[in-house]
C-alpha cells in the first residue's frame, strides 16, 4: 500500500509560485495582492486566514484582511471596490455569511475569483474553458497527476456533490476520461457504488464513513475529508482499515488538505498572470 502523502506535490507548487512572483516582480514591478473579507466571528475561519497570510507572505504575494462585525453596506462596499481596485488581484470571501450575505459570494469579479466558487468560473469549467478551478477540487487532480495514476477509462466514485468539492471533482475526472459515478446522501446502495470503483473521492464531512470493507481490493482512495473528533483532525475515510484494502490512500492530514493550500497560492499568482496578461 503507497501513502499519497501531499508534501511533495505542495512543495512543487509552491517552487513555482516563488519564481512565477520573482518574475512578475521583475517584469511589472508589483505582485499579486490578496484581500480577504471576513462577515462576523468564526474562529476556524480567522484560523484558516491565518494560514493563508502566512503562506502568501512566504512566497511574497501582498495580503490584506478586512474583518466587519455591524454594517453589511460597509462590506458589499469595500468587495465592489475590490472589484473594480485594478492593485487588488485576488479576492477571497470567507464563510460561513449571514443568510443577506450569502450571493455576494456571486459578486466577486471571476478574474479575481480565486476559489472558482462564482458561477461564471464554474461554468467555464463545465464548458470546459480555461479558467480558476475550485481548489481542493484541483489538489485531487494534483495528487492523481502527481503519483502518474492513470484515469482513462478508469471507474471513478466521488462521494458528495458539493459545488466546491464534489462537481468540480467530477468535471475534472471526465475531463481527463475517467467513468464518474456521483454518491450523496440519497444514493440507495453507496457500498455498491463503492465496491466497484478504482478510484475514490471521499468528500462528505462525516468522520470514518467509509470503511475498509466497503471499497475493493487494490482500489485509490483520496480522501477529502476535514472532521475534527476529540481535537483531532480525521477524514472521511476510515484509513486504518481503508490503507489494508487500498492500493495507495492519502492521509488526514498531510493529504489534499495539504495540496489545497497551494493551489489556493497557486490560482493568486494565475489570477495576476491573466490580469496582466502575462
Ligand atoms: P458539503 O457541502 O457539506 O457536502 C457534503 C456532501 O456529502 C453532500 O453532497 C451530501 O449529500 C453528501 N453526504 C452527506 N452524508 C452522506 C452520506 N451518509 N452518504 C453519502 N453522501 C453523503 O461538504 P463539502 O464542502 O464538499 O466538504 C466535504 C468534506 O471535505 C468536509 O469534511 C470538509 O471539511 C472537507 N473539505 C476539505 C477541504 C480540504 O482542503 N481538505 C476543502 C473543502 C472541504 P447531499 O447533497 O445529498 O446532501
Amino acid at each position: 500500500m503507497k501513502v499519497l502523502s501531499g508534501k511533495k506535490a505542495a512543495a512543487e507548487i509552491k517552487e513555482w509560485c516563488k519564481n512565477e512572483v520573482s518574475k512578475m516582480k521583475e517584469k511589472t514591478g508589483s505582485v499579486p495582492h490578496l484581500l480577504v473579507l471576513q462577515y462576523g466571528e468564526d474562529a476556524a475561519s480567522k484560523a484558516y486566514v491565518n494560514r493563508i497570510k502566512k503562506n502568501c507572505e512566504t512566497i511574497g504575494i501582498e495580503f490584506e484582511y478586512q474583518q466587519f462585525t455591524s454594517s453589511t453596506d460597509d462590506f458589499l462596499e469595500k468587495l465592489q471596490s475590490a472589484n473594480e481596485n485594478p492593485d487588488i488581484t485576488s479576492i477571497m470571501v470567507q464563510q460561513p455569511l449571514p443568510e443577506e450575505l450569502k450571493m455576494s459570494l456571486e459578486m466577486i469579479n471571476p478574474s479575481k475569483d480565486i476559489e472558482g466558487i462564482t458561477s461564471a468560473s464554474l461554468g467555464k469549467l463545465f464548458a470546459g474553458y480555461n479558467t480558476l478551478v475550485p481548489c481542493t477540487a484541483e489538489a485531487c487532480m494534483e495528487i492523481i497527476d502527481y503519483y502518474d495514476i492513470p484515469l482513462k477509462g478508469q471507474r471513478a466514485v466521488v462521494v458528495g456533490r458539493s459545488n466546491i468539492v464534489g462537481k468540480p471533482v467530477s468535471i475534472l475526472l471526465q475531463q481527463q476520461h475517467a467513468t464518474v459515478t456521483m454518491c450523496h446522501s440519497r444514493t440507495r446502495d453507496l457500498n455498491f457504488e463503492l465496491k466497484h470503483a478504482d478510484i475514490i473521492i471521499a468528500a462528505v464531512g462525516r468522520p470514518r464513513l467509509i470503511t475498509g470493507d466497503m471499497i475493493a481490493e487494490d482500489s485509490i482512495v483520496i480522501d477529502v475529508g476535514t472532521n475534527f473528533v476529540d481535537g483531532k483532525l480525521i477524514g472521511d475515510v476510515d484509513y486504518e482499515s481503508a490503507s489494508e484494502k487500498a492500493s495507495m490512500i492519502t492521509p488526514v492530514p498531510g493529504g489534499v488538505g495539504t495540496v489545497t493550500n497551494q493551489v489556493l497560492i497557486r490560482n493568486i499568482v494565475k489570477s495576476f498572470k491573466n490580469l496582466h496578461q502575462l
